[in-house]
């Protein structure tokens, strides 16, 4: 066989193009590949609900891979353990309770799960707006390259529909701050101190529908909530990316 570089070329454009505009519109957009919107998108999808995973930076897993102050290690408590099952997530009990499971593998097998469920994945793409018409339901996003975003070129960006949006952006909770600051109904109070006992346990009540069409879990789900922050144990990123699935799979009736 000889390699053509054009042909080559054609596969990525042609197949990534015809993505692109297949996922022009879908049921779920999840905005931010950490934990929390790994675990959401992989169970959306799981159910057969059309989700595409928006990512800005080049990799997924957000901020899992540094484990706690790059010690590539993280800890998961009891509560969360039947999701490390779940997802083939090898660990080892430290203390009753207290799983310690490496952060790559972590990402590796979260990020696996998406891609066996149907997750469409779209890196390097920032989203900087969301689209809100006379519903006053977030119906869509505006997205662009995220190197146009760094360089600050002057260039449009373009638009994606989705009947929900998950913002899963970690400590910025960007999606929801977008909306407050172009003056939504929508207050991101922002994160609190340290103190991982009540910021895990609270996480779940946090996670919910904040804005019609939109949804928050994970860090964003904290912040918009002013709740405290819990440093390198991520059973309740896993937890609130599950729960957020079930509030967006209870929105669409599936
Ligand atoms: C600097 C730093 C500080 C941390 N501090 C804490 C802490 O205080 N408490 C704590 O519990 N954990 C902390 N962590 C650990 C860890 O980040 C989080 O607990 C956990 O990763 C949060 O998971 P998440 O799913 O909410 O979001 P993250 O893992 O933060 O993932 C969010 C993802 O969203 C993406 N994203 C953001 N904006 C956009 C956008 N506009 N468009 C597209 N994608 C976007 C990001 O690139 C990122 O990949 C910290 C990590 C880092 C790196």
């Amino acid at each position: 066989m000889t390699l053509n570089e054009v042909t080559i070329s054609r596969a990525i454009l042609e197949e990534q193009h015809q993505t692109f505009l297949d996922y022009l519109e879908m049921d779920v957009a999840v905005v931010g590949g950490g934990p929390s919107g790994l675990a959401c998108a992989t169970l959306l999808a799981e159910k057969g609900i059309k989700c595409a995973l928006i990512e800005k930076k080049l990799s997924i897993g957000g901020g899992m891979w540094g484990g706690g102050m790059m010690f590539p290690r993280i800890v998961v408590q009891e509560e969360a353990r039947r999701l490390l099952d779940r997802f083939g997530i090898t660990y080892r009990e430290f203390e009753p309770g207290y799983y310690v499971t490496k952060s790559v593998e972590t990402v590796a097998k979260l990020t696996a799960a998406a891609c066996d469920a149907g997750v469409e994945f779209f890196n390097l793409i920032t989203v900087e707006d969301v689209m809100i018409h006379g519903d006053g339901r977030v119906g869509g996003l505006v997205i662009n390259w995220t190197p146009v975003d760094i360089s600050g070129l002057h260039v449009d960006p373009l638009t994606v529909a989705c009947t929900c949006t998950v913002d899963a952006t970690g400590h910025d909770a960007m999606v929801a701050r977008m909306i407050e600051r172009k003056g939504g109904s929508l207050q991101v109070k922002g994160e609190s101190f340290m103190w991982a006992e009540r910021a895990e346990s609270q996480i779940l009540n946090h996670t919910r529908e904040v804005f019609p069409g939109l949804f928050v879990t994970g860090m964003a789900a904290n912040a918009v909530a002013g709740e405290c922050r819990m440093g390198p144990i991520f059973g309740g990123m896993l937890l609130s990316g599950e729960r957020a699935a079930e509030l967006v799979a209870e929105r669409l009736g599936r």
